[in-house]
């Protein structure tokens, strides 16, 4: 295989989780006396562009066809972290009723809804029928397609370029990442601006996040990786900010090239802070495979220890990253019963793989288990909150990622 973005042929492997059901596939009950397929989960790494990106394998078009939808709309914080981004953008760019938003990836509206309520015109692109129906709702257009440079240009004729276009949690989902920023600056009005929000690779290496490696997540990326794919493509990344989402994430705003604004010195500070942190160095990413294997076994030792001990142990939170971790450490019911949930698509069907049965949180009570171990650690802050009532009983909350922690 080679590189999606340089065309080196690939050799190194950065992470080989074995094989594993997609993160997604849910299972109903009639689901659990069939066959369940799995892939090939290994992520290579190019000693070229550095790009990390997990590795082809055969009918990877079937992953997609999950009925499962993720809508953002459920997660409180993320409406929140929206709202703020929308009134940040509107005015650091003077955006009103003559502007044009572009947001790829727009789901069930939970950020164009902001721009629509300030009269700003704008268009989401989300080929997710269920998701794109409930934007409608809230009076966004849609189109329902996956994005590119044939759509990018499509757009353009069509005189309708952005003068901003939004990508949050879409750039590390996109299979060819070159033909997809081919698109947005196809789709860019030339003094545009283009924001992207993607977990940041030098946090997952940090923070030993192997979690978040799932078959549906192509790319996992660096700024500079990054601002190579950019520069390819005729655009610039001309700001860069750190942000606290998903474990530690980036938010590059980029340009066409020509574009007369001037390159802030975030951009070389960060270049430099990945570079002291070996992210172009291959001993980093060969190291990392071990680091993994220890957060995993300290989980699975855990869990052996407080079974054995009589005590109830259940989860939180049936998130892809769960999936990743219960199968990647072999986890059964026999040693985590359940794992609770508010979602309600969720409830009541079985984690892929593991088969580990979901139930509504409000089973907690009824439960009183000594641990909670929270899957999703990147709303341990929120989960904590909403469940606080496991400390009458002397419940603990604990997390396994980047070690484990009794919170
Ligand atoms: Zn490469």
């Amino acid at each position: 295989m080679n590189c999606r973005h340089c065309s080196k042929p690939l050799t190194h492997t950065f992470l080989d989780l074995g094989f594993a059901p997609p993160s997604n596939a849910y299972l109903s009950e009639a689901d659990l006396t069939k066959p369940e397929k799995y892939y090939p989960l290994k992520v290579m790494v190019c000693d070229q562009c550095w790009l990390v990106q997990t590795e082809d394998y055969a009918q990877a078009d079937e992953l997609f066809s999950a009925d499962y939808a993720y809508f953002s709309s459920t997660s409180s914080g993320w409406l929140v972290h929206a709202e703020s981004y929308s009134k940040h953008v509107t005015k650091t760019f003077g955006l009103n009723s003559k502007s044009l938003v572009i947001e790829v990836a727009s789901n069930d509206g939970y950020l164009l809804k902001n721009f629509v309520a300030s009269g700003i015109p704008c268009i989401g692109i989300e080929p997710t029928e269920s998701t794109a129906i409930a934007a409608e709702k809230l009076d966004i257009p849609v189109i329902r397609e996956f994005f590119g440079e044939t759509l990018g240009k499509r757009l353009a004729r069509e005189g309708k370029q952005a003068d901003l276009i939004a990508g949050n949690n879409v750039y590390a989902h996109v299979p060819d990442i070159n033909d997809f920023t081919r698109g947005l600056k196809a789709a860019l009005k030339s003094t545009g601006t283009i924001t992207l929000e993607f977990p940041h690779l030098m946090q997952l290496i940090e923070h030993t996040q192997f979690d978040t490696v799932y078959h549906e997540h192509f790319s996992y990326l660096s700024l500079h990786t990054v601002n190579q794919i950019f520069n390819t493509a005729g655009l610039r990344i001309w700001h860069v900010e750190e942000l606290s989402t998903h474990g530690g994430s980036l938010r590059v705003y980029g340009c066409h090239v020509q574009d007369e604004r001037e390159t802030t010195a975030s951009v070389e500070k960060l270049l430099d802070e990945e570079q002291k942190n070996g992210l172009r160095h291959l001993e980093t990413y060969q190291s990392f495979q071990p680091r993994a294997n220890k957060v995993k076994n300290e989980l699975i030792q855990f869990l052996i220890e407080k079974t054995r001990a009589g005590n109830k142990v259940v989860a939180y939170g049936a998130a892809a990253k769960g999936n990743t971790l219960l199968n990647y450490a072999g986890i059964k019911p026999d040693l985590l019963p359940l794992v609770l949930d508010a979602a309600l698509a969720k409830q009541n069907k079985y984690m892929p793989g593991s088969h580990i049965p979901i139930l509504p949180p409000s089973n907690i009570e009824d439960l009183k288990p000594d641990f909670v171990v929270i899957l999703p650690w990147n709303i341990a802050e929120e989960v904590i909150k909403q469940n606080s009532a496991i400390r009458e009983w002397g419940g603990k909350f604990i997390t396994a990622v980047p070690e484990l922690r009794v919170l």
